[in-house]
């Protein structure tokens, strides 16, 4: 089964290293507290265009950070960001981007040091109302929407400031009357750190949305010899294991999708679980090729 998505139509690469589009901040706000330390401080930024910059729910922007990258002399390198707002942006004007960007750090083991503040994320949860934000993008296509969502069902699995494409999704989605069903799994490490949690709390008013979370640092794993976790932490993927029949159900549905945004390897700990669902429900070869081979899973790690 093939799926149209609006090929023609996907804004790509309008604004370039060479040609890139100057924004202004308009808004960067906190989604968490700060009980857990920097690590967990994730910003929602909102930066402000003149010109046009459209794009879509799932596709990211370049952020090009002002200044010399220490290590290579040149200007600094773009990094993308998902786009966490709807084609409209958060003020519904469509001169608005808006991005989720958590603080990152690492530690370096040549030289021992610890905590070493990332470059351009630090840039911007620090950014101050009115300055300039240098854009490129956007980019993306295959982490979007079908064209014929209205009636499908969807799985989202998100760990951290992976939810951001899920946030602009899910809003398009239930302000055009989708009809089918929508699973939001989304692990975070602290009750206190669930990122726009307010705003899916809003959506369960609709019946078709499931919003389920997974806190790794406070929920304990209750199937580690069926799901095994690092230190029975609780996960996403053992979230939806406990759902497995309905999962399983969804899937059996030859255009249901599952969505996967978030940490790197996150895939590693959900494909598995996919695997056991396919299984349960009868399906005798790998269920994560046959969801790939149909383009029915999308995968966007980072
Ligand atoms: C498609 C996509 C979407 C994304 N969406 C989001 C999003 O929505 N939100 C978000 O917060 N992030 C997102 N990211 C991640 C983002 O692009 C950046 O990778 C992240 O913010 C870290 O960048 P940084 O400049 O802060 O860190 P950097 O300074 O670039 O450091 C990153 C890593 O580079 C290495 N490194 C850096 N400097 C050195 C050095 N001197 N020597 C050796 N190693 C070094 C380290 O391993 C370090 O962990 C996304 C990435 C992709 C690919």
């Amino acid at each position: 089964m093939t799926f149209l998505f609006m090929s023609a139509n996907i804004p790509v690469n309008l604004y370039t290293v060479q040609k890139p589009l100057v924004g202004v901040t308009v808004e960067n706000k906190s989604l968490t507290t700060l009980s857990h330390g920097p690590k967990n401080d994730v910003r929602h930024v909102v930066i402000r265009h003149k010109e046009k910059l459209p794009y879509l729910p799932g596709q990211s922007v370049g952020v090009i950070m002002p200044g010399i990258d220490p290590l290579t002399g040149k200007p600094h390198k773009l990094r993308l960001y998902s786009v966490a707002s709807v084609r409209n942006g958060d003020f519904g004007d469509g001169q608005t981007v808006s991005l989720c960007v958590v603080r990152h750090f690492w530690d370096n083991p040549k030289t021992g040091e610890k905590g070493i503040p990332g470059l351009s994320s630090n840039y911007l949860c620090d950014l101050k109302k009115g300055d300039l934000v240098t854009l490129t993008g956007p980019v993306g296509r295959h982490f979007l929407l079908p064209d014929d969502f209205k009636n499908r069902d969807f799985i989202f699995v998100a760990t951290g400031t992976g939810i951001a494409p899920y946030r602009g999704m899910l809003k398009e989605m239930f302000e055009a009357g989708f009809e089918g069903r929508v699973w939001l799994y989304f692990g975070v490490q602290y009750g206190d750190v669930v990122l726009y949690d307010k705003e899916f709390e809003t959506y369960r008013k609709h019946k078709n949305f499931f919003y389920i979370k997974a806190i790794s640092r406070e929920e304990k794993n209750p199937i580690p010899s069926v799901i095994p976790t690092r230190e029975n932490r609780m996960y996403v993927q053992v979230k939806m294991y406990q759902d497995c029949k309905a999962l399983g159900e969804t899937l059996a549905k030859k255009d249901s999708m599952v969505y996967l945004c978030g940490l790197k390897g996150m895939e590693a700990g959900i494909f598995p679980v996919l695997e056991k669902i396919g299984a349960e429900f009868g399906v005798k070869e790998s269920f994560v090729a046959k969801l790939k081979a149909e383009q029915r899973l999308r995968v966007e790690v980072y």
